[in-house]
């Protein structure tokens, strides 16, 4: 290799880049996305409206429909939301807006490995805390972190990925009391648990709580990158100064309108596939292998080999997530509830591979 004309940021040095191999396989069980595909009557709207796109013009910089629509189905002002190419670019606003150098931010480890990439990316020190025995948070060392290093922002994952566990929301008051900056929280998954079980009724009393969330999971639409943020106003105002013009495109707008307009139906399934996760979870807890209890679209499970099993499972045509080099996570693997069949395949594997 040629020496670069120029070397990268020297805090990059330290960053690696974002990994979770992508392998061809018939069950694709790895990447939390929905197994199903959007409403018909969704993907219809969408093939009515793109024929009017002007696709020679840049898209309406401000996404007004799409804003519009999602404030109305939200019952939340417009000017406290904002909308990006998926959650992880609503972090990166967030941390270019309110991160950067000198800044801080406190998350639980293990979690989202975005919630720690992302802040690198943008400058911004990483406080990991280690989670309890559980993968709870351990709120007594969560309030010394937050007194000794007094970081601008705590990221809180609810339910917790990979773990699958939510936090109660007396923990979330007590991080948002003590707090000196933003408490955000990352709702990605909380449809495949109850609606009282997410903060978003904390937000009208804690103007320090910001709360992402995703069309990429319950919503079934991972692959069009629509995510957004519920936050006081005047701070969705600054980061305006972080985004670039016409960031969401005239697609993604359109996909974003349809699928508002089409919401209890693309929301439908989300009951069956957290009955496929509870299902996942009791099969693989029969065959004697040890599960965290889940509120999401996946479950973690033990193996004594989760290297050997991973690959005999791929063998099978079944991808999971693994966790090579976590330390916390080295006997884990993660498995997304997908269609019935799928599971069923999945089970049938494990119970074939437990009997081995
Ligand atoms: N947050 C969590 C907790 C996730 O697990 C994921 C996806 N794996 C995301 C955010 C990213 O979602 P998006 O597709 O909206 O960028």
């Amino acid at each position: 290799m040629t020496r670069p004309p120029l070397t990268v940021r020297p805090d990059l040095l330290e960053v690696q880049p974002y990994i979770s191999p992508q392998q061809p396989a018939k069950h694709r069980m790895n990447t939390n996305e929905s197994p199903y595909a959007p409403p018909p009557e969704l993907v219809a709207e969408v093939a009515r409206e793109v024929q009017d796109i002007a696709f020679n013009r840049y898209p309406d910089r401000d996404a007004n429909r799409l804003y519009d629509a999602m404030a109305e189905h939200l019952g939340w002002p417009r000017s406290g939301l904002w909308i990006a190419n998926g959650s992880n670019e609503v972090f990166m606003h967030l941390f270019l807006g309110f991160g950067g150098p000198g800044r801080s931010t406190l998350l639980f480890d293990p979690t989202y490995s975005l919630h720690s990439l992302i802040p690198r990316i943008a400058s911004t020190e990483v406080h990991e805390l280690p989670r309890s025995e559980d993968f709870t948070i351990d709120l007594d060392a969560a309030v010394t972190a937050i007194h000794e290093r007094s970081p601008e922002i705590v990221i809180v994952c609810s339910p917790n990925n990979p773990t699958g566990g939510i936090e109660p929301l007396g923990v979330v008051e007590a991080l948002l009391h003590e707090a000196p900056g933003l408490v955000v929280v990352d709702e990605a998954y909380i449809e495949f648990a109850r609606p009282d079980e997410s903060v978003r009724a904390l937000l009208k009393d804690h103007p320090n709580l910001v709360l992402v969330k995703t069309f990429s999971k319950a919503w079934r639409l991972a692959g069009v990158r629509i995510g957004y943020m519920l936050a006081q106003p005047d701070l969705i105002a600054e980061l305006a100064r972080v985004r670039l013009p016409y960031h969401l495109s005239a697609i993604t707008q359109v996909v974003g309108e349809a699928a508002l307009h089409h919401a209890d139906a693309t929301l439908e399934l989300v009951r069956s596939i957290a009955d496929e996760r509870d299902r996942i979870a009791l099969e693989l807890q029969a065959m004697g292998i040890l599960t965290y209890p889940s509120r999401a679209n996946f479950v973690l499970f033990e193996v004594d080999d989760p290297a050997r099993t991973w690959r005999d499972l791929l063998d099978r045509g079944i991808l999971v997530r693994s966790y090579p080099g976590h330390p916390r996570l080295e006997r884990c693997l993660r498995v997304t509830a997908g269609l019935p069949e799928e599971a069923d395949v999945f089970l049938n594997a494990m119970r074939e591979l437990s009997d081995a």
